[in-house]
């Protein structure tokens, strides 16, 4: 399982990122910059050296008046270069970061990643390759990916035969560290979108939230106290198969009147190609620049998300919903469409304590949050997957 921040681990998590930074930095040092206790840094420290995700050195020269012992040695941040691969429905994105989570270099192409498996995870490993030759990479020391679809924590293997038709059955975590040749981690798509905001986006403000990716499907991943929540199986959060009433859109998994039958770019553009006959898709713009007559779709798909999404703010109390994906992303109609649902249908002491937000990373979310939790992974002992 991988490292996920606590409310007690962000001091670590923030001491650790400054010591990256830093390059051999003192725990004076970090006192400084960090603003937080002495004893709080050397607590953090204390964990991060018994974890082996830093090493001290006591080599570096003592000034007047910093004593003798602890204060004068230098802290340097275990681990190398990492990467990070985002398998979406019609895309792989892969990029290379250094220890702090700088990307270097980043691929991307559109693939049909669904029905393909073999093909996604052989462009993977070569669009890898090609940026390590690029950079002068030989080693990488971590590598997270995330596949859109329901991924079993206890086997590892991808679920649900009708969703990822391709992938069933598979071990991406096997095959794929077979290709790169290094220990790779993965996760479901939106549980890596939902670390990205934590990390670095709008989750940055929030202990609990829901982050929903609204794409080609409808995925969503539960950030509770802290923590990416996976439930029993790692299964959590496949909202896209809830079922609404009085809908009857067959769905990829078999049922009719699932959510993401209803709500998904393709149904978006197929709404767009109906109402706007004769133009080419491509001509007909989506986001700021769309017409009356796409917002409203927009708006009102959103809305029909957003019915959705309220009955889960009602069980877990989130105070922000991050919506991101490529429909959440750039779409102001469509979360504007998810807040008014939301509004109208979540208690309402609990919509007016909630913060309903596009991804502030934008459709880059799950890329960002494989680099995170891959950056967040190097320099510890190997543990359980
Ligand atoms: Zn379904």
């Amino acid at each position: 399982m991988p490292t996920t921040p606590s409310p007690r681990e962000r001091t670590r998590e923030e001491l650790l990122r400054l010591i990256r930074a830093g390059g051999g930095v003192t725990r004076a040092d970090l006192t400084r910059l960090s603003g937080l206790s002495r004893s709080a840094v050397n607590a953090a420290v204390a964990s991060l050296l018994a974890d082996q995700a830093v090493t001290e050195s006591d080599t570096a020269p003592k000034g007047p008046g910093t004593g003798s012992g602890r204060p004068g040695t230098r802290l340097r941040a275990n681990g190398g270069p990492v990467a990070g691969i985002d398998f979406g429905h019609n895309h792989l994105h892969v990029a290379i970061a250094d220890t702090t989570g700088a990307v270097l270099g980043d691929r991307r192409v559109e693939m049909d990643v669904d029905l393909a498996a073999e093909e996604a995870m052989d462009a993977a490993a070569d669009l890898l390759a090609g940026l390590r030759r690029e950079h002068g990479l030989e080693e990488i020391e971590a590598v997270v990916a995330g596949i859109p679809g329901p991924i079993d924590i206890r086997s590892g293997l991808v679920q649900s035969p009708t969703i990822l038709s391709g992938w069933v059955g598979r071990s991406p975590v096997q095959e794929l560290g077979r290709r790169v040749g290094v220990p790779v981690h993965v996760e479901n798509d939106a549980a890596l979108g939902a670390m990205g905001e934590l990390y670095a986006g709008t989750g940055r403000d929030h202990r609990d939230f829901l982050y929903v990716k609204a794409a080609h499907g409808i995925g969503a991943s539960l950030v509770l106290d802290g923590r990416l929540y996976r439930g029993g199986t790692g299964l959590a959060g496949e909202i896209g198969h809830t079922n609404l009433a009085g809908r009857s859109e067959l769905c990829r998994c078999g049922n009719r009147g699932c959510l993401e039958a209803v709500v998904s770019m393709t149904s978006v553009l197929e709404q767009v190609a109906h109402t706007h006959p004769g133009v080419p898709l491509e001509e007909v713009p989506l986001g700021d620049a769309a017409d009356a007559v796409t917002r409203r779709i927009l708006q009102e798909s959103g809305r029909v998300l957003g019915h959705a999404v309220s009955d889960l703010c009602n069980l877990v109390n989130p105070t922000a919903v991050i919506v991101g994906g490529d429909l959440g992303s750039g779409n102001p109609c469509f979360v504007q469409g998810v807040e008014e649902a939301v509004r109208r249908y979540a208690l309402p002491a609990m919509a007016d304590a909630l913060v309903v937000a596009p991804a502030a990373l934008g459709t880059l979310a799950e890329l960002r949050g494989a680099i995170e939790l891959a950056v967040r992974r190097t320099g510890l002992p190997a543990g359980p997957k």
